[in-house]
């Protein structure tokens, strides 16, 4: 057991090596490493007034703010376990969250909570005795020692709840300080890193890829609470940033925001992506500008990264999700646990020490999660003579159309190499002769294009039976917070 290096110590490490630093800059002012410390010693002080003990949760919800960041922090010096909450819930799936995992206290940062659950709720920005900056300021600065070791808990996050109801992820300090250590080798990220964290810190790609590894170097966190594409393209220029890290939609977006063709993007060393399936335009539009611009590809079960595209490789493997992370290990297999050949396609099994021992609470599903002590996907792929990974689509969307597996993320990204198509969704609908066969939901880019036309674009392009059988227009799509197509809803519609 390494007592000592849970990630509730960071602060005090790097308030030793670089207090006067940037830590954190965003809406709620500027801090340096040294008063970021104080702050989350006085937290934890708070906290523990509170009556936080080791391994009780407590629960943030709010946008991304330096207080989110305080009370991981805090969180971890006490050995606490912090439940970072989705702000877009709504108030019965925040309740489900809040009592899935026990909480005690809620931290929380605008918006209204059903806080009924907890004993108590912190309030930033609230007046009062248990406003939150009324609790640092009536709270000592004195470091707190709690011997917290890396096997310890930390998190729970939440998955984005694609294919059913979000799971809680037990994540340990040290499955985050490895994916952190991942994420560093990987990137190669650097001490004078400027990380634009505009993704949520409620999941796992604005927390644990963006913001801890730049924390761990040394860098400076930007905190945007709420992503929009032109104020992102402005921080770029204005605040230097070299690195950021988000979801498809949110690349896409700023390229095809008009402030894209003037932006000063000089500064950026890499662009980072993941999530979801990366649109090939997507891809080019950074690449062309000369931007290093990598897709990688995790799940919140592996406190996320699993693969990660070299920035040497960003050109001539677009499109691949690349390698595993050093410390990861990666295998595709078929159904029968035994690894595939190059070009076939099977199951994504993961196994390293960024690895989730558990779901909390549901012990059922931690065992089925795992073969063997590898943790099983869900996710398809297909590996290339390099060893480079294609995410192909997840084993649940997949559908069988007269005896032939179809996968919706290929017909998908064939779709939208169509002008008209602004954005679409692929799902498989019960039909009489063919067991199941695709339906086409599209959002189109101006005048709705021609429906059989658009299914004859993709003869040319796809094997007659991945071509769906019938096209519907929509506005736009169901997406998850992260930009995830929520088929489930697409399926329940057109069944
Ligand atoms: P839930 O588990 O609740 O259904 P979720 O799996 O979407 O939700 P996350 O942990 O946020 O929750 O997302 C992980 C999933 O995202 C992966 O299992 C995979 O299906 C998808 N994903 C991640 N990166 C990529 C990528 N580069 N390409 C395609 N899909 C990806
Ligand atoms: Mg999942």
């Amino acid at each position: 057991t390494v007592r000592d290096f849970g990630i509730g110590s960071w602060t005090a490490r790097r308030a030793r090596k670089t207090p006067h630093r940037t830590a954190v800059v965003g809406p709620g002012g500027r801090f340096t490493y040294a008063e970021l410390h104080e702050r989350v010693h006085r937290l934890a002080h708070g906290l523990r007034g509170l009556g936080v003990r080791r391994g009780d949760r407590v629960a943030y919800l709010g946008p991304n703010h330096h207080t989110f960041l305080e009370a991981l922090f805090a969180g971890g010096v006490l050995g606490a376990i912090v439940v970072p909450l989705n702000t877009r819930l709504a108030a019965p799936e925040l309740a489900h969250c809040l009592e899935d995992s026990g909480s005690e206290v809620l931290i929380r940062h605008g918006g209204s909570v059903p806080g009924a659950q907890v004993r108590r709720t912190i309030d930033v920005g609230g007046a009062g005795p248990l406003g939150y900056e009324a609790l640092l300021a009536d709270s000592p600065a004195a470091p707190i020692d709690e011997n917290v070791a890396l096997e310890d808990p930390f998190v729970i996050m939440y998955t984005s709840g694609t294919t059913g109801r979000p799971k809680g992820v037990l994540l340990t300090h040290g499955n985050l300080t490895w994916n952190a250590v991942n994420v560093l080798v990987d990137m190669d990220l650097a001490h004078d890193e400027v990380t634009l964290c505009a993704a949520p810190l409620f999941h796992t790609a604005g927390l644990n890829m963006t913001c801890l590894p730049t924390l761990l170097k040394g860098g400076t966190v930007v905190l945007e609470p709420a992503f929009d594409p032109e104020r992102a393209l402005r921080l770029v220029e204005d605040l230097r940033v070299t690195y950021m890290f988000g979801v498809p939609v949110m690349f896409d977006a700023m390229a095809r925001s008009a402030s894209w063709a003037g932006a000063d993007l000089s500064s950026l060393r890499r662009l980072a992506c993941g999530g979801a399936p990366v649109p090939a335009a997507t891809i080019s539009a950074y690449l062309d500008r000369g931007i290093v611009f990598s897709q990688g590809y995790g799940m919140t079960e592996a406190s996320p990264g699993v693969l990660f595209l070299p920035a040497q490789d960003s050109a001539a493997k677009a499109g691949t999700a690349g390698v595993p992370h050093f410390f990861t290990d990666v295998e595709v297999v078929d159904a029968a646990a035994r690894p595939v050949a190059a070009g076939q396609r099977g199951e994504v099994m993961v196994h390293g020490p960024n690895v989730m021992r558990e779901y909390w609470g549901r012990s059922a599903e931690t065992a089925a999660a795992f073969a063997d002590g590898w943790l099983r996907t869900g996710d398809i792929a297909v590996a290339d003579t390099d060893g480079c990974i294609s995410i192909v689509d997840r084993a649940k969307d997949m559908f069988i159309s007269g005896g032939e597996n179809v996968s919706p993320a290929e017909v998908e990204l064939a779709l939208r190499e169509h002008p008209g198509v602004a954005d679409c969704a692929v799902v498989g609908v019960p039909d009489a002769t063919w067991g199941e066969v695709g339906k086409a939901v599209v959002v189109p880019a101006g005048a709705p294009p021609d429906g059989p036309a658009l299914l004859a674009f993709l003869r040319g392009r796809l094997a007659g039976y991945k071509v769906p059988k019938s096209v519907a227009f929509a506005d736009e799509l169901p997406r998850s917070p992260t930009g995830k197509i929520l088929r489930n809803t697409l399926r329940e519609e057109f069944r």
